[in-house]
């Protein structure tokens, strides 16, 4: 029964979750409506129950079997995380996870295993969508993944909120042990790094915790900002980075920023950290927030397949929602949601309707900087003569005109927007935005300019 429900599941669930979460699971016995699984690690166990029991209960029950809830034992572990040897191995205790908040699923841990963050099974290159901004930090993680002859160390990925860097970088660790299933991989965030080494220290078990980062042959340390002004994690973790460079152990690292610019972080860890290859992903374009939202859109329109789908509403969105793809997601998954709960198509209207915070909060803000550069292509000046002291009208006048879209369009205070002109003082712009405000009442070009620019701007 187990392997046509499996069958199932493949199709419900997707090729590459099922082969990371459900392939490997084995049912042993069913009883009183427990079924019960075994599976290798306690990662896995939290991960599935947390995931995917009810699509598994839903499907047990399809195919006659009487199951209500899920059990996890935890048995010998074959793969390289979390490898233990045989004839140690624990009985596995069945531990209960199914309703259970995750948090209850009490599993035991195991010495050898590594001290690892589960990873999010959707996060593969699979499904990671490529573009102009992400291209080059997509290339590079999949290099390291493929681990080809040119590798780079460490691998150091940085970008803003949202913008796909733990996503990368679960895909690596995906994609490597699928292909070298005895390398030993750790992932985990800088956050949860220090962690383990204050428990360490507090438990005296610092030379197991130095024994085991010195021995994964891949090291993943997500958003390591985290531990910048931490003195003895830094120095903890300069330790274990050097030690594994010096094996040619691969280390790949992301931030929210630049190595260089991250405050408080040791120099000598930023020179590490910048001796490998540095990547950015860039704030997403058009085009890839709607290659997402398509690909996206499409698992949903599985999932529902009864909703209607009016067109322009994925291009209403990639064009609204640009602030990070994390909020893009959540808009499209709640649309979903909201519309096959009213049973309504899905149009720009109900999508207006539904996501009005959403699209409220990221409506379009503009820079003084953006300003000046439209008016200075406008009336084809140098942006340098914008911000300089050049006092002949026709800089002069564009430059008050820069000022006074400035006063309108941004939340700029007039101090605030005069140190954006080359460090004016509060009055004189004052005296830009009120030249600008008279004289478009009788200059019916510079109001059409006015307007022009309001709508380059997209304000
Ligand atoms: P970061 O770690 O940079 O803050 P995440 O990797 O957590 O961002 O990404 C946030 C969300 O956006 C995740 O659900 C991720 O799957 C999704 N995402 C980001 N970039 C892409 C992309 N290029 N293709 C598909 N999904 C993406
Ligand atoms: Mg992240």
């Amino acid at each position: 029964t187990w392997g046509r429900v499996k069958e199932q599941l493949l199709e419900a669930v997707g090729r590459s979750n099922f082969a990371n979460w459900i392939e490997p699971l084995e049912m042993v016995e069913i009883e009183e409506g427990v079924a019960v699984f075994t599976v290798p690690t306690s990662f896995m166990a939290n991960w599935v129950s947390r995931n995917f029991s009810d699509v598994i209960v839903k499907h047990l029950v399809a195919a006659g079997v009487p199951a209500t809830r899920l059990d996890f034992k935890v048995v010998a572990n074959r793969r390289a995380n979390g490898a233990v040897p045989a004839g140690n191995q624990p009985k596995g205790d069945a531990m209960s996870a199914t309703p259970a908040p995750a948090a209850e699923v009490n599993v035991e841990t195991k010495p050898e295993e590594l001290p690892g963050a589960p990873l999010d099974a959707r996060f593969t290159f699979d499904n990671f969508v490529v573009g102009k901004p992400n291209e080059l930090a997509h290339a590079a993680a999949r290099r390291v993944a493929e681990g080809g002859p040119v590798t780079f160390n460490p691998l150091f990925l940085y970008g803003g909120v949202g913008l796909g860097k733990t996503h990368l970088m679960h895909a690596i660790a995906h994609e490597i042990r699928e292909r070298s299933p005895e390398l030993r991989v750790l992932y985990l965030s800088a956050e949860q790094f220090m962690y383990r080494f204050v428990q360490a220290l507090r438990d005296r078990q610092m030379i197991d915790f130095k024994q085991i980062f010195r021995s994964v042959d891949v090291l993943m340390v997500d958003d390591v900002q985290f531990i910048a002004g931490k003195d003895s994690t830094q120095e903890e973790f300069f330790h274990t980075f050097n030690a594994l460079v010096d094996q040619n152990k691969q280390i790949i690292i992301s931030a929210d920023r630049a190595p260089g610019e991250i405050k408080d972080l040791e120099d000598r860890i930023k020179s590490r950290l910048q001796c490998g290859l540095v990547v950015d992903l860039h704030p997403t374009d058009y085009e890839l927030r709607l290659g997402i939202l398509q690909t996206k859109a499409e698992a949903y329109r599985a999932q529902y397949p009864d909703l209607q789908f009016a067109d322009g509403v994925l291009e209403f969105l990639a064009h609204r929602i640009t602030t990070n793809v994390r909020v893009l997601e959540g808009a499209l998954m709640r649309l979903f949601a909201f519309a096959s709960l009213v049973d309504r198509e899905i149009t720009l209207e109900l999508t207006q309707e539904c996501l009005a915070d959403i699209l409220k909060a990221s409506d379009r803000k503009v820079t003084v900087e953006e300003i000046q550069r439209k008016v200075a292509e406008h009336y084809s000046i140098r942006l340098s003569d914008i911000i300089g002291p050049k006092r002949v009208r026709s800089i002069a006048r564009p430059r008050q005109v820069a000022m006074y879209l400035s006063k309108q369009l941004t939340s700029r205070s007039l101090p605030e927007i005069g140190r954006r002109f080359g460090g004016r003082d509060h009055t004189t712009v004052m005296h830009g935005v009120r030249r600008i405000e008279d004289l478009q009442i009788q200059d019916s070009q510079l109001a059409d300019d006015i307007e022009l620019l309001r709508h380059a701007l997209d304000a």
